[in-house]
């Protein structure tokens, strides 16, 4: 009698995205952990990036100057959903990479082709690496970096609720009034939206779910189910 050869199930690749506040970072990680998959914050390299690039020199205005560095750090994500490790040439820049400085200029470096397209392959190889599969946060993972996700999520939340939920996540370090919060939001999504390689935008076939309304748990428990869907349907 023939025994029916035990084949392992296929990964399952997840695309997050959405402008900065949506609760991506902390859906992402939550699905990852519930489902047993790997998980990667794409802000964080081009963070990482960034800090790079303002640490050695490098006049991030200057497109030109930023392309011709893109190359040169190496830059290195863990992906445990439960304890994210993001590091540049050996030094671990976890802490330092979600500072003022890096957030005021990231989006700039982020636009400079080159540097997306050092990015892009390293996600592309680290997502192909995942035996079981991943959860990608980001901007252009929909469109750009996975289109082939088997799920596609682009979070949204009203500019208030976006606003108070990164002054809560501050607590109180660099911590400024929620205007000055919205308004800096807004700056960033408008740089992000309006660039013109892979710029954040949601695919036509991802899933839109605004969470201005619903508990975090809320936001994770709808994504499980989509996920476990598609599996079933696949
Ligand atoms: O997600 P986070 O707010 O940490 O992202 C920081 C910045 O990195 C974004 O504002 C954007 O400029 C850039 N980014 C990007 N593409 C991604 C993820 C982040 O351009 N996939």
């Amino acid at each position: 009698m023939e025994t029916a050869a035990r084949t392992e199930p296929a990964a399952v690749i997840v695309g997050i995205d959405g402008p900065a506040g949506t609760g991506k970072s902390s859906t992402s990680k939550a699905v990852a952990a519930k489902l047993g998959l790997r998980y990667l914050d794409t802000g964080a390299q081009y963070r990482a990036i960034t800090w790079w690039m303002l640490n050695n020199g490098i006049d991030v205005a200057d497109p030109a100057a930023v392309a011709s560095a893109a190359d040169k750090p190496s830059i290195v994500s863990g992906t445990d959903p439960a304890a994210p490790a993001i590091s540049v040439d050996g030094v671990d820049v976890s802490g330092p990479i979600r500072g003022q400085e890096v957030t005021s200029h990231v989006s700039a470096v982020s636009a400079v082709p080159e540097v997306r397209a050092r990015i892009t392959e390293l996600q592309r190889a680290i997502a192909a690496a995942a035996e079981r599969g991943i959860v990608v946060e980001g901007r252009d993972i929909g469109t750009t970096v996975l289109p082939h996700a088997d799920l596609k999520v682009f979070l949204t939340a009203s500019p208030e609720v976006r606003a108070a939920r990164r002054n809560g996540e501050l607590k109180g370090k660099e911590a400024v009034d929620l205007a000055t919060t919205q308004a800096a939001l807004a700056r960033r999504d408008a740089a992000d939206s309006g660039r013109t390689t892979a710029p954040l935008a949601k695919a036509e076939d991802a899933v839109e779910v605004d969470t201005s309304e619903l508990t975090l748990e809320q936001v994770v428990e709808c994504v499980v189910t989509l996920v476990e869907e598609r599996q079933r349907d696949r």
